[in-house]
């Protein structure tokens, strides 16, 4: 498999130099947070995949949830106005618990074409408000909102817009709320403020008249786990609204129990004017995404969509299939889950504290199943690991030798996202064996 692998399977691209000299490895099963090497090695995912298997592996009620799907109807269109029963009880189940007054829902096959999919959307709101003018976009350092060609745009990782003359001119960032390395300090007052400012001082250099939407993830996710000050969100929310430009909130990662409720604007009690999802909305089973559209934005498209050329769309939105497992998926969350991600968040948290006083641990932050540790070389001057994503990588394949999988950024983050399913030793493990990897680190 391995010599296979090398030979004919593109990986996505990842931002380790030489990654494909590293060899893959491959997997064979899963159960719970516990998945399984062709070896028959046993780890804890402490990463859910990429932050997507929310209700852990191996569940039969997902698979049969499928498997009646395909038998029955395995494949509908939604184009040309045609329905299947599993999308439209998705739709209408994931509206009702949606924050506010997001009633409307547009399924992707992920979450790079959820973010590509509201670009479009957003313009054709403002160009059925009669304000064509309104093209320029912003986003923020450190955010991920997917690797498409204009998503990437919005994307603030550099390995992503080599050589594509991205960001375009219309997509602007501003600096990421980010506590441990604020120029303000660690005050979230101050960063608030200081996030505020940067968003007005944007939006007034780019002229407000000119200015379509804001992106923001509530954590971000891929940029290393960056959780800002509580009232972040909320405070520039507001800002959005007073300035008329649409607020977009990207919770492809912090949706679906990940930081304790379904949604994380429940949580930070805003409600955006679009919601981008993906990942635990059907925890990884088969792929799909779903955009959230306020009912003030649907109507305006919808009224306006007749006066000028509208198109979008993709063969597999709102797939049957995935719907009946989504759907599935959402009755676990409810049954459970939700309540157990909770508990075992508090638990990860505790013991990932309980780190802090390595020597190699600037920081550990996070929110429900959703954390990080930020190792540095130097805890008081916040040094951190050299620029090489090398040190980076042999952590995590220190980990992956201790039977954990985590995710390590080249910044030198570890980033954690297990399974809601996570039992009191998986999380023991995710723990123990971070310790360990952590002082094999240090020799
Ligand atoms: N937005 C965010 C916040 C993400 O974290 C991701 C993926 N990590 C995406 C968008 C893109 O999703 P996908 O990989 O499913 O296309």
């Amino acid at each position: 498999l391995i010599e296979l692998d090398r030979a004919h399977l593109i990986h996505p691209v990842s931002s380790y130099r030489g990654h494909e000299a590293l060899g893959v490895r491959v997997l064979k099963s899963a159960k719970g947070a516990t998945v399984t090497e062709a070896s028959g090695r046993q780890l804890v995912d402490g990463f859910a995949g990429l932050w997507c298997v929310n209700a852990g592996y191996g569940h039969d009620s997902i698979v049969e949830a499928a498997a009646r799907q395909m038998r029955e109807l395995p494949y509908a269109t939604a184009y040309f106005n045609l329905g299947s029963e599993p999308a439209i009880r998705l739709a209408s189940e994931l509206a009702e618990r949606a924050p506010g007054n997001l009633n409307h829902v547009y399924f992707t096959l992920g979450g790079s074409d959820a973010v590509d999919s509201t670009i479009r959307f957003i313009r054709y709101y403002w160009n059925a408000r009669g304000e064509p003018k309104r093209d320029q976009f912003i986003s923020m350092e450190q955010g991920y909102h997917g690797s498409s060609v204009v998503g990437a745009g919005l994307t603030a990782l550099p390995a992503f817009h080599a050589g594509f003359g991205i960001p375009f001119e219309w997509q602007h960032k501003i600096p990421s709320p980010y506590p441990y390395r604020n120029p303000v300090g660690e005050d979230g007052n101050a960063i608030i403020a200081a996030s505020l400012a940067a968003l007005k001082a944007k939006i007034e250099e780019i002229g407000p008249e000119r200015v379509a939407a804001f992106y923001a993830e509530p954590i971000q996710g891929s940029g290393g786990v960056i959780v800002p000050p509580k009232g972040w969100i909320k405070a520039i929310r507001e800002l959005c609204r007073e300035y008329g430009i649409l607020f977009i909130a990207d919770e492809v990662i912090t949706g679906f129990g990940r930081t304790g409720p379904l949604f994380a604007c429940t949580d930070e009690d805003i409600v955006p004017d679009f919601m981008t999802t993906a990942k635990g909305l059907t925890s990884g089973y088969v792929p799909m995404g779903a955009v959230f559209m306020a009912d003030h934005v649907y109507d305006v498209i919808a009224d306006g969509a007749g006066n000028s050329a509208v198109g979008h769309g993709y063969t597999y939105s709102a797939h049957p299939v995935s719907a009946a497992v989504a759907l599935e998926v959402l009755r676990l969350y409810e049954d459970g889950l939700l309540e157990n991600g909770i508990k075992a968040g508090a638990r990860l948290m505790a013991g990932l504290e309980g780190l802090s006083d390595h020597p190699l641990v600037g920081e550990v932050r996070g929110r429900g199943m959703l954390a990080a540790i930020e190792l540095v070389v130097d805890k008081q001057k916040k040094t951190p690991l050299p620029a090489s994503a090398m040190p980076a990588r042999r952590v995590f394949d220190r980990a992956w030798d201790n039977g954990l999988i985590i995710r390590a950024f080249a910044n030198g983050v570890l980033g954690y996202a297990p399974p809601l399913c996570c039992t009191d030793s998986d999380i023991d493990a995710i723990i123990e064996r971070t310790r360990r990897t952590l002082d094999q680190t240090l020799d």
